[in-house]
């Protein structure tokens, strides 16, 4: 068995090879946002230097190129996420727009009384645009709690659950602690109650491989850029049932079958939620990233990670006074952490000096701070590409910042 070849894997990342600050960067803010592969700078450039067109419309051969290419994307991010239908994949610009578009969608299928049910655990973009949708249709917002360690209380949830729910939205992994939520049990218990879920799988995507068929979920959101793509570009998975039955989000190109000043009719699935030019490059992208995620193997990056999470927070828990926030035997390999008294903006500004990005704050997860009573964290979360090197570089710096802060 061959062992995980991270310094040939680091050589197709260009920016690995920056310095910062005069230091070498060690990027750990992968949660925010990944690295991009030159195989997908090199689509990138393909697409903009040979068969830059516009798709669907052209009978020329640019536009035929990039209309197979885009849609040779969505059947791979189809098969990826082994989704029934390729036109059960609609391309977003990200997650946010993903789950604005569902609940925007809803907003003609909620009435007063109606409940929806969210986590404590969740990113800012799967809070807010529910809470949007309760506001104008009179449906009531529910919150399964949090404990301790970051997991959720899955026996409250079981309690908030009834006929009135309707709907259900969770991430399959938190990104401000790493936690990762049962999710095949929270769906299982809501069609028992004739509720759709909506799964917010930004976080999950570049560790673990969700198979749409096998959770049977309702809705799976995405961000190509935190699994190797480019920003800008995204999915949705939505059931083809689910699909047929909310209206579109947008009007404009594209997404009409006909249009008359009397009656516009909508283009089929997944056009009709596809107005205006979509990122083409981007989509197409896309695809690259998945194709280098897939020959990477999503068994090996996440044992790999997982060995980088148990090293470091072993040797982050050697320095006194450290907390680290979400402690589930079931994470992806994210620390979140504080030290003692000292803010979390000090350390990680102190570190940047020193050639190490993390993100501190409240990583868009304003209630997971207020449970802990916290005005943030430090982050660092790791990916495929980083090394026991950088951790001890990483533990390093983060020493001598306490020792500057305290
Ligand atoms: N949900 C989660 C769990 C996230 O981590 C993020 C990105 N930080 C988002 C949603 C939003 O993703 P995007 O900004 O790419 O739309």
């Amino acid at each position: 068995e061959r062992s995980f070849d991270v310094e040939s894997i680091r050589k197709d990342f260009p920016i690995l090879l920056r310095e910062v600050n005069g230091k070498p960067l060690v990027y750990f803010d992968n949660a925010a946002t990944s690295q991009t592969p030159q195989q997908v700078i090199d689509a990138i450039v393909d697409y903009y230097s040979r068969y830059n067109a516009n798709i669907h419309r052209g009978v020329h051969t640019l536009s035929q190129e990039a209309t197979d290419a885009y849609e040779e994307a969505r059947r791979k991010v189809q098969q990826h996420f082994n989704a029934a239908k390729a036109h059960e994949i609609i391309f977003t610009s990200g997650t946010t727009h993903a789950i604005n578009l569902v609940a925007s969608g809803f907003s003609t299928l909620l009435k007063v009384g109606d409940e929806i049910i969210v986590s404590a655990l969740e990113h800012h973009s799967n809070i807010v645009p529910w809470q949007m949708l309760a506001e104008k249709t009179g449906a009531i917002l529910k919150v399964i709690p949090m404990n301790e360690q970051g997991m959720l209380k899955m026996d409250e949830y079981q309690q908030l659950l009834s006929e009135k729910t309707k709907l259900v939205f969770v991430n399959h992994v938190s990104n401000a602690l790493g936690t990762v939520n049962p999710i095949k049990e929270i769906i299982d218990s809501a069609h028992n109650r004739g509720a759709a879920v909506l799964v917010d799988g930004a976080q999950a995507a570049p560790h673990i491989k969700a198979d749409m068929q096998e959770l049977d979920v309702d809705f799976y959101a995405v961000s190509a850029h935190k699994m190797c793509g480019p920003t800008g570009v995204g999915m949705l998975y939505g059931k083809e049932e689910w699909l047929k039955k909310l209206p579109p989000y947008q009007g404009g190109g594209e997404m009409i079958a006909t249009v008359t000043f009397e009656k516009t009719t909508y283009a089929d699935l997944p056009h009709k939620f596809e107005a205006g030019t979509p990122d083409i490059c981007g989509g197409i992208a896309f695809g690259a990233a998945l194709d280098y995620m897939n020959s990477i193997g999503y068994e090996n990056i996440a044992a790999y990670e997982h060995e980088l999470l148990a090293y470091a927070t072993q040797e982050l828990l050697k320095i006194e006074d450290l907390r680290i926030y979400g402690t589930s035997v079931e994470k992806t390999a994210v620390i979140s952490f504080n030290i003692g008294s000292i803010h979390p903006y000090d350390i990680g500004t102190i570190i940047d000096k020193l050639g190490i990005a993390v993100r501190t704050g409240h990583h868009c997860a304003q209630p997971i701070m207020d449970y802990y009573k916290i005005p943030g964290t430090v982050r660092a979360s790791f990916a495929f590409y980083n090394t026991r090197e950088e951790i001890d570089n990483f533990v390093g710096a983060v020493k001598r910042a306490k020792n500057m802060l305290s």
